[in-house]
């Protein structure tokens, strides 16, 4: 039988229309199914580097997110960690971020997110809003397509080669691989947030920063989205959960008076009243991931495959990341050039090594008992990378860990189709196993120590070390929407 399509994708957010755009730039068929109709709304408003100078430019959205005003983002400002006083991290303390691409953005999830849907149009994808997806097809030796509703409600059945689930923490579809969600134990706070109608700003050049600021139930983040809106959402432990499904607004407003750092700034600041801001909304079990990312025929990617606790901004990142990976894998199957299996695998190693960076980091960074300079020393230790302490802070709050070209912003421009071969390289050092010692420490017992505390985290996320599935290591295509093997 001949499919509709060469890729269905399941949810029009950051992931889906990356790899949806991704794999129609290909020239492939895609059709990507969308339950709501755009603008919606959604959480997750304080975005990274890797996400507006890496993403955004191989998706051809960088000059539209430029022009589209949101508030520049050069950083963190954190009250965290034992000591009194907040401290700032800057993207700019990275080498690899010079300017401008040091910054990011926080926007109104709305408007970027269909920014990226529309493109995703323009690119030749069939985009069908209002459409949602009920079920997978599948006849027991691989997805086949997916079964929607139409905007009319008549039920459709549509056929691809591939079918990519990125519909988010709500997918009725992600059982169909991997099993059952697991949840974390370790991360297991809920959120309750809300907007105001103005704000404060923090003192200039840190006045676009997201703020965090511990207080005694948990910490809240401060973000600032326009001159008359801020996002102020706060992350507890359970033990508040009753409170909060009580009264969420109330709840709300306690646990912002009980954190001075934040309270100060909203003193007569109304709570805003235009939707869709004129709401406290709750979020709860949101940190999880699947055993597998795929299966034949059918991909996960963005809160359909893995999300991790929202403090350092890594949903989007994670999720147009995860996007990409996804989408080279499909180009690649599609194009012949490597088996679906080892494309698969390459997808899944390289997200969920991305996701255990941020696990592994989150970790420690939840010891409230330690100061920045213990923090900078654990993203050190975590991201691997060559670079001072709190410069690897920098790279990894900005998602650049990765050394993937894709969210490497300063090897872009005209330059980057030429250097292409480079970068791979750099990707490819990346995924050998040597790469996994902290670089910090020499010595070569302590070494294979930390190596085989990877190993564990890996094998305690995922059930295998996620270095010994990978054999050999593909490489990317000189565009960078593919892979092609290695010989
Ligand atoms: P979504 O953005 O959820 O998009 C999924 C889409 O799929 C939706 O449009 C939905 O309508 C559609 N859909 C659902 N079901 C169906 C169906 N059956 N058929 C068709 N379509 C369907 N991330 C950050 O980067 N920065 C932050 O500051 C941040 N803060 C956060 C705070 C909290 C409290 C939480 C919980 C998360 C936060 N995140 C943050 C994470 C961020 O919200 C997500 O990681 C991100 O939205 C994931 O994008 P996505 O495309 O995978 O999913």
């Amino acid at each position: 039988m001949n499919p509709d399509y060469d890729v269905i994708v399941v949810g029009g957010g950051p992931a889906g229309s990356t790899a949806a755009t991704v794999v129609a730039m290909r020239g492939h068929r895609v059709l990507l199914l969308e339950r709501d109709t755009f603008p919606r709304y959604q959480i997750g408003e304080s975005l990274l580097p890797a996400t507006v100078h890496g993403l955004c430019r191989i998706l051809g959205v960088t000059d539209e997110v430029a022009r589209a005003g949101f508030t520049l983002k050069r950083g963190g400002t954190m009250r965290w960690g034992r000591g009194p006083e907040p401290w700032q991290f800057s993207f700019a303390s990275s080498p690899r971020l010079p300017e401008p691409t040091s910054t990011a953005f926080q926007v109104e999830r709305a408007r970027f997110d269909e920014i990226l849907l529309r493109n995703a149009h323009r690119t030749g994808v069939d985009v069908r809003e209002g459409s949602p997806v009920r079920r997978v097809v599948e006849d027991g030796e691989r997805v086949r397509g997916v079964e929607y509703t139409e905007p009319d409600g008549t039920a459709h059945t549509a056929y691809a080669r591939f079918v990519i689930d990125a519909s988010g923490n709500t997918s009725r579809i992600h059982g169909q691989v991997g099993g059952r969600r697991v949840y974390s134990d370790f991360f297991r706070n809920l959120a309750v947030f809300g907007y105001f109608a103005g704000g404060r700003r923090l003192p200039e050049p840190n006045s676009g920063n997201i703020f965090c600021a511990a207080f005694d139930n948990g910490w809240l983040w401060y973000i600032p989205l326009r001159d008359d809106l801020t996002s102020v959402g706060a992350v507890i432990s359970p033990d508040n959960a009753s409170a909060v499904q009580h009264d969420p607004r109330a709840a709300w407003q306690s646990m912002i008076q009980a954190c001075p750092e934040v309270s100060r700034l909203l003193v007569d600041v109304p709570a805003a009243t235009e939707p869709p801001y004129d709401r406290v909304r709750v979020r709860k079990d949101y940190s999880y991931w699947k055993n597998s990312f795929w299966q034949p025929g059918m991909a996960l990617v963005g809160d359909a495959a893995c999300f991790v606790d929202p403090v350092l901004s890594s949903g989007v990142h994670l999720a147009t990341y995860g996007a990409l990976l996804a989408a080279r894998s499909v180009n690649a199957s599609l194009a012949g050039d490597v088996p679906e299996e080892r494309a698969f695998v390459e997808f899944q190693t390289r997200y969920r090594r991305e996701y255990g960076v941020f696990y592994e980091f989150l970790m420690a960074f939840y010891d409230m008992q330690s100061d920045e300079r213990s923090y900078f020393w654990s993203a050190k230790k975590v991201s691997k990378v060559d670079l001072t302490e709190a410069a690897a802070f920098a790279e990894l709050a900005g998602g650049l860990v990765s050394g993937d070209m894709a969210v490497r912003p300063e090897q872009f421009g005209e330059r980057w189709r030429a250097v292409a071969d480079d970068l791979d390289g750099a990707v490819g050092r990346l995924a050998t196993a040597d790469d996994r010692v902290n670089p910090l420490v020499t010595s070569q017992v302590v070494g294979e120590t930390f190596r085989a505390g990877n190993d564990l985290q890996d094998l305690a996320l995922y059930g295998v070390p996620v270095e010994a599935s990978v054999p050999g290591g593909l490489v990317l295509a000189k565009d960078g929407l593919a892979w092609t093997r290695v010989d």
